[in-house]
């Protein structure tokens, strides 16, 4: 399942007055969501630079403010809409202003969003995000007599557009969309109705994409999609060798690249050729993210997950025979409708014998047009929450013992760049995606380092680079 990381991210760059004057105007573009969502600001920024348009480095710089946005959970289409209605207000001041929704949101609300922020004048779904460029250049610079456009259709050409990359976005680790969509219809999940069914791109354009990342300075490559273990089912067949194992086979074999990982496997899809990949393939890095959702079968029956706690934790000791050292972490939803005490013990006792690394939790929130919002056993609030905490202190507890094991140890680290808690600090990831800081010079960003361990916290190891002999 596909519930990595919520984060807000802002696309920026800098703009100096004389290319200003060459422009067609300035964008900047919000993004909230996943990785997916990160990844598809990329590629609209590159596309709208390729056309002659400019990031700007604020909202208030902007001529063209783009909202990318996440219909995951109800917190952040609130959080979305919030600001939305915010930026809104500088229409005032600013009538020649645009505003524009993409993303998940727009495709699930369409044109509903406009009766919310009637100052809208762009409305892109996931399958439109290709045509922006070309619908901001028809809005025209008259507020007065531009039209709000609402694209939300389904489109296969804008699977080209994940290929996109600005060249000042290029760093030392990315992500690559190899598809999109996802027809597994998990029931309390919007992303099929969203992202809708299943494409992906073929082996050789995504490799090529990485060749080009990789003569641009990538070292590590994140490999993305919302279920990367159906990759390729449709349109290579699944028949013999796993297509997606064939794809990471692939750019294994791009030289200048150092590391592979991916984002979001199925468990239905963890074959035993996936497990190998990871034991025979070097640049395959061991780290894990192997969405759990519930540790109940009852529940995990009610989710459409296809798959018992009895077959997970299967899964989990056998691809921990064949790669003792990696690491696996996981997602969790507490407070799905109908669970139970004893649903969630049975949660607390998969968190404990998988041994995860770490893991999001997150409390179950509705969604419309999926089947769990419509369910009877919507659980209050106070008993999401308190079976939240009880989780994470669990997998706070698990998370350091883990880290502890390491103190001592020398990790390869890739450096990625200043710490963001502390910038006279360098930051980078062990192979089992740990982040690790230390002291080091600006010199080492993008190369390989052996880091001695030296302290531990549960989501932060401290070290020292070692001088090998
Ligand atoms: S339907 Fe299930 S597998 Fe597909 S994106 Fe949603 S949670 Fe992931």
């Amino acid at each position: 399942m596909c519930m990595p990381l919520c984060v807000s991210v802002v696309l920026s760059g800098s703009v100096s007055m004389s290319e200003q004057a060459q422009t067609r105007g300035r964008f900047f573009i919000r993004t909230y969501g996943c990785q997916m969502n990160e990844r598809d600001s990329q590629s609209v920024a590159a596309l709208l630079i390729e056309e002659g348009w400019e990031q700007a480095t604020s909202m208030e710089d902007a001529d063209i403010i783009l909202f990318n946005t996440c219909s995951v959970r109800d917190q952040a289409e609130r959080k979305a809409l919030g600001k939305m209605g915010m930026t809104a207000v500088l229409k005032k001041d600013r009538p020649d202003l645009v505003l524009g929704v993409m993303g998940c949101m727009a495709q699930s609300r369409g044109a509903e969003l406009l009766e919310r922020v009637p100052s809208l004048d762009l409305v892109a779904g996931t399958q439109q995000f290709h045509r922006v460029p070309e619908i901001l250049g028809k809005l025209g610079s008259d507020s007065g007599s531009r039209k709000s456009v609402v694209a939300v259709g389904e489109d296969q050409a804008g699977l080209s557009l994940l290929a996109r990359h600005a060249p000042t976005e290029v760093a030392v680790s990315g992500f690559v969309s190899i598809m999109r969509g996802c027809n597994q219809r998990c029931s309390f999940c919007i992303v099929p109705s969203t992202r809708g069914e299943e494409q992906s791109r073929s082996i050789e354009e995504i490799a090529d994409e990485v060749e080009g990342l990789v003569a641009a300075g990538l070292r590590e490559v994140t490999l993305l999609g919302q279920i990367v273990t159906s990759y390729g089912v449709k349109e290579l067949g699944s028949r013999g060798c796993m297509p997606f194992v064939r794809l990471i086979e692939r750019v294994h074999e791009i030289e200048g690249l150092e590391r592979i990982r991916f984002t979001s496997p199925h468990p239905k899809g963890l074959r035993v050729e996936l497990m190998e990949a990871f034991r025979d393939l070097p640049k395959l890095c061991e780290h894990m993210h192997l969405p759990l959702q519930s540790g109940s079968t009852r529940i995990l029956k009610q989710m459409r997950r296809t798959y018992s706690k009895e077959l997970f934790l299967e899964k989990v000791e056998r691809l921990r025979s064949l790669v003792p050292s990696i690491a696996i972490t996981t997602d969790i939803i507490v407070g799905f409708p109908g669970e139970t005490e004893e649903d969630f013990q049975d949660t607390i006792d998969v968190v404990k014998a998988a041994d995860f690394d770490n893991a999001f939790v997150f409390r179950y929130s509705k969604r419309r047009d999926t089947p769990a919002a419509a369910m009877d056993g919507q659980l209050p609030e106070e008993v999401k929450q308190e079976r939240n905490q009880i989780l994470l202190a669990l997998l706070e507890e698990q998370a350091m013992r883990h880290n502890q094991c390491l103190v001592g140890s020398i990790e390869e680290v890739l450096v990625e760049g200043p710490s963001k808690r502390n910038p006279d600090r360098l930051s980078g990831r062990t192979r089992s995606n740990k982040i690790v800081v230390y002291p080091g010079s600006p010199r080492h960003v993008g190369q390989l380092l052996p880091i001695r361990i030296e302290r531990a916290m549960p989501f932060t190891l401290y070290g020292d680079p070692v001088i090998l002999e």
